[in-house]
């Protein structure tokens, strides 16, 4: 069985992701919706700012006395500051006037008080003003009417305030996703127990859950499921009613005591299975039970890699998002590489002085040169790396969003 390049089993898992039904939308209080992701296209219902106002703490007046007030100066009327109704500016005069502050009706350009010449009420211009500067027109920021943030969009602390600057006070975003991490092997043991021999900790629950919740998302907690046949498939037919989707880590591989594989392929369907991607070729699509399970491979780095690349963007496009790719920067590689491989190979790696270095040992089973590491870089199959040569680094933060 060849292997599935890494492109193809995107498309293949945006596809099947695209395929279920779309998660029930909820409203949420502004407040309570950073990273969500919006079910609904915005609009916004007026202008923003609604009228015009003043750029600067400065004079308000009109152009067409300009000459007048760089001559005998103009006299100021009224004193408008932030928050105010002012009523028309008197002709022939100006407004003294503060940021933010309403434009009076009559008035159409600011002078900034650092140019004006104060002199018994009477405000001296000392150079020419370019017609309307410093007035911040209404609508400058957003027109009424207009779209502000598109359905599928995940919310930023910057589109949070946009959104309020619109005055909408609770949004549509769809409701996070049911999802099982189930851990496979008789080996495992939950770090708090004492380890027996022949035992290890199981690290890769702790990853799941945290690139789960980073995402936002429910999880149930599918325990540990010893290498058995018998329980792996009852096991999956308790998550499946629990849950959206289930993604397990381990037991997908080809041993003998793989049985979540072999459940998954003999009593469910098996969609795709072992990816040229290197740490996380056994990576699985499967449904079971009429649910999607993603079958993570049990090597910590595999798990972790194939979590980013993979399931990411499965969740992303499930929760209603088209662009579902990662932050990707090219940066010159700070080391070299002779040996070309046959899958897309995906390094946990630093960055140092503007380059580009693997961090610690790469072994599938090393997790600590993930938690060394800031990124992961990609060494496309069938590429060796020269010095300085530039390489595609993701940034864990984009990764992890
Ligand atoms: P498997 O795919 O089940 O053959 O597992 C591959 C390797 O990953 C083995 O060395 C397992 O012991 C290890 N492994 C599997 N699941 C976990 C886990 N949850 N935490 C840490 N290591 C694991
Ligand atoms: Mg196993």
């Amino acid at each position: 069985m060849s292997l599935l390049p890494v492109a193809d089993a995107l498309q293949r898992l945006l596809q099947a992701a695209s395929a279920e039904a779309p998660q029930p939308a909820e409203r949420v209080p502004l407040a309570n919706a950073l990273n969500r992701i919006l079910a609904e296209t915005l609009y916004c219902a007026h202008d923003v700012p609604p009228w015009d106002n003043s750029a600067m703490d400065g004079y308000a007046f009109n152009s067409a006395d300009l000459t007048e007030a760089l001559s005998t100066g103009l006299r100021i009327s009224q004193r408008i500051t932030a928050g105010m109704a002012p009523p028309p500016l008197e002709a022939g005069t100006c407004a003294r006037i503060f940021t933010g502050a309403p434009i009076p009706a009559g008035a159409d350009s600011v002078e900034m008080q650092e140019n004006i010449q104060l002199d018994a009420g009477i405000a001296r211009f000392t150079q020419s003003v370019k017609p309307g500067q410093n007035v911040r027109p209404a609508g400058q920021d957003i027109r009424q009417g207009a779209a502000i943030m598109p359905v599928g969009q995940r919310l930023r602390a910057q589109d949070l305030g946009v959104i309020a600057s619109a005055g909408i006070p609770a949004v549509s975003v769809r409701s996070a996703l049911r999802v099982a991490v189930l851990s496979t092997g008789d080996e495992l043991v939950e770090p708090g127990q004492a380890l027996g021999p022949g035992q290890i900790f199981n690290s890769n629950r702790y990853t799941l859950i945290g690139c789960l919740q980073r995402m936002g998302q429910t999880i149930i907690d599918g325990g540990i499921l010893p290498d058995d046949p018998d329980q792996t498939q009852t096991r999956l037919h308790e998550l499946a009613a629990q849950a959206d989707l289930i993604i397990s880590s381990g037991g997908v591989s080809v041993g003998e005591a793989d049985y979540l594989g072999m459940a998954l392929r003999e009593h469910g369907q098996l969609d795709m299975w072992k990816l040229a991607i290197k740490p996380g070729k056994p990576f699985t699509l499967a449904r079971f039970a009429d649910v999607p399970v993603l079958g993570l491979p049990g090597n910590p780095a595999a798990t972790l890699v194939t979590f980013l690349l993979l399931v990411r963007p499965y969740l992303l496009r499930r929760l209603g998002m088209e662009q579902t790719e990662p932050l990707q920067l090219s940066v010159p590689a700070g080391f070299e590489s002779s040996k070309a491989g046959n899958r897309d190979e995906y390094l946990r790696a630093c960055l140092q002085n503007g380059q580009v270095v693997p961090a610690g040992n790469q072994s599938s089973g090393v997790l600590s040169s993930a938690s060394e590491a800031t990124g992961l870089i990609l060494i496309p199959a069938g590429s060796v790396v020269k010095l300085g040569q530039p390489l595609a680094f993701l940034p864990f933060d984009g990764l992890f969003q």
